[in-house]
């Protein structure tokens, strides 16, 4: 280590004595750094910032002891290199007494030495910390927006009023399949999108003229395409960015447009699966309907034709011992017609054994998984139609033993009569309860705000065929009562007050254990 000497009495003293006061006030410190010697004269104002008692000798090892230790490498890097460049221009920090660190910036150059032969650096030292500390808040700020804005799952554009995108999201990277480099800077049109600022001029403005903070507004549908030229549909949001530092939004170049873009692919195949799934359980419920509406014409049938058996066999014993020419052929003609009776009876025989085959699988269910499914499937779409569904499972309601197909059945047709009866009324609010009777049984509710039964259909409500639909059949009720009373409960109607239709049907409760 060489040693400091004594130190030189050059320009900085002499400054020092003459413009301290000045230099003080505009916080700047002078120094001068002899590099042969390694002797760093300083200011009064610069050995304040340093954190050095002022007098103290220093030279190039002992300014680096002063620096904070992340720092320390870098500045000595740069001081290597100075004797080079003959330029200093530095940011690092001083640590103070109880460790805080106080950011400094040093710009020094070579100066014409007074000594003949002698390399010589000056220059001035100044705080920049609160800088610095601002510039961290504010880096600190912006990772922590990016990250939230990272973890948004739609894809985000920035825009200028000029349509130049001025930031392209990763999420955006990966659905559009540019890289941001190839978009930032570049016209929005580059995506084939086109963000119509016009049409979003006129509701901003609006929120403008009643003091609304500019809120995003949505867009229609639109497709998208990606790099390799493929599409897809996408949902966009566009919401206006306005930079605090600018008096007039109305300026050209104040204004930015945000847009969120959703990729809708998914969302869409969902759809339409659902769609399929919907039109296939109404389908099948009426298939259903229909095998239950066979089973009771079976039982139906079986009295007229044991009667028409019976008579036909009473008129063959009228004839018996008759004489005449066409008695011979009435009792072979009567015969026949017996035999079709018979055959007719073991048809529907058949039919009622083939229904009855897979007829009750009955099994204890949670209600509220039962209410869940069923509303989950029949009622999709129910929000799009503006339908507001309420759907409350009282407390004390647990499970039940029922067939479950045949009670989704029973559901289903009474979900689908209401949204259809709610289709031209202004309210449309349904709702689905299940409680608790006093005979321990569980009442299911289905009350909607539609039309309503016309007061002369009420007692006619549930016999076969009654429909009041173009294309309906009419047998839903009726089956639906068939099934809940051979569940051992009961379907019944009433008409609210406020207009609309209620439906009450009872199952038996079971106890879980
Ligand atoms: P479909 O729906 O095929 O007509 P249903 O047996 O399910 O057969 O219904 C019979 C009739 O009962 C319907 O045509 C309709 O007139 C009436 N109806 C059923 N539910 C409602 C309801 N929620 N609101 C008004 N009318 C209803």
């Amino acid at each position: 280590m060489r040693n400091i000497g004594k130190i030189s009495r050059g320009f900085v003293d002499r400054y020092n004595q003459e413009y301290e006061v000045a230099y003080e006030a505009a916080g700047v410190g002078i120094w001068e750094w002899d590099l042969d010697r390694d002797v760093i004269s300083y200011s009064k104002y610069c050995a304040r910032l340093l954190n050095i008692r002022r007098g103290k000798p220093l030279n190039c090892k002992l300014f680096t002891s002063l620096l904070h230790y992340e720092d320390r490498e870098r500045v000595i890097a740069a001081l290597r290199t100075v004797q080079m460049t003959g330029f200093l221009d530095l940011e690092f920090r001083v640590v103070h007494a109880g460790g805080k660190a106080n950011w400094l910036h040093v710009k020094g150059s070579m100066s014409p030495d007074r000594r003949v032969g002698g390399r010589e650096l000056s220059g001035v030292v100044f705080d920049i910390d609160s800088r610095r500390r601002a510039e961290d808040e504010l880096r600190s700020n912006n990772q922590r927006l990016q990250s939230i804005l990272d973890m948004v799952p739609d894809a985000m554009i920035v825009i200028d009023e000029a349509g130049i995108v001025t930031s392209f999201s990763a999420v955006a990277e990966r659905l559009f399949g540019y890289r941001a480099e190839e978009i930032v800077g570049r016209n929005i049109n580059k995506l084939s999108l086109e963000i119509d600022r016009n049409r979003h001029d006129s509701s901003l403005e609006h929120d403008r003229r009643t003091n609304k903070p500019p809120v995003i507004h949505f867009d229609r549908v639109l497709t998208g395409q990606r790099k390799d030229g493929t599409t897809f549909p996408m949902l966009l949001a566009i919401g206006e960015v306005v930079r605090a530092d600018c008096g007039s939004i109305t300026e050209f170049g104040h204004r930015h447009f945000i847009g969120f873009i959703r990729d809708l692919t998914e969302q869409q195949k969902t759809q339409a699966k659902l769609h399929e799934l919907q039109v296939n359980l109404f389908r099948l419920s009426r298939l259903s309907l229909l095998g239950g509406m066979a089973s009771s014409f079976a039982h139906e049938l079986n009295q007229p034709l044991a009667a028409i058996n019976n008579y036909l066999v009473g008129v063959q014993r009228l004839l018996e011992g008759n004489d005449d020419s066409h008695a011979a052929t009435i009792r072979a003609a009567l015969d026949k017609a017996a035999r079709q009776t018979l055959r007719a009876g073991d048809i529907i025989r058949h039919l009622r054994d083939f229904i009855s085959r897979n007829e009750s699988d009955k099994r204890i269910v949670r209600i509220a998984h039962l209410l869940e499914e069923t509303c989950d499937l029949a009622l999709a779409g129910a929000h799009d139609m503006g339908i507001v569904v309420h759907v409350q499972v009282a407390s004390e309601v647990n499970c039940v033993l029922v067939d479950t197909v045949q009670i989704q059945q029973v559901l289903v047709n009474l979900l689908r009569n209401a949204l259809e009866a709610m289709q031209d009324t202004v309210r449309r609010e349904l709702t689905v309860a299940a409680t608790l009777d006093s005979s321990f049984m569980v009442e299911i509710l289905v009350s909607d705000t539609g039309h309503g039964v016309p007061e002369d259909y009420l007692p006619r409500l549930f016999e076969p065929f009654m429909t009041t639909k173009e294309t309906g059949m009419g047998i839903g009720l009726s089956i639906s009562k068939t099934i809940i009373e051979a569940h051992g409960g009961r379907l019944w109607v009433e008409t609210n007050p406020f207009g609309g239709t209620t439906f009450r049907f009872t199952i038996p409760s079971v106890n879980e254990e």
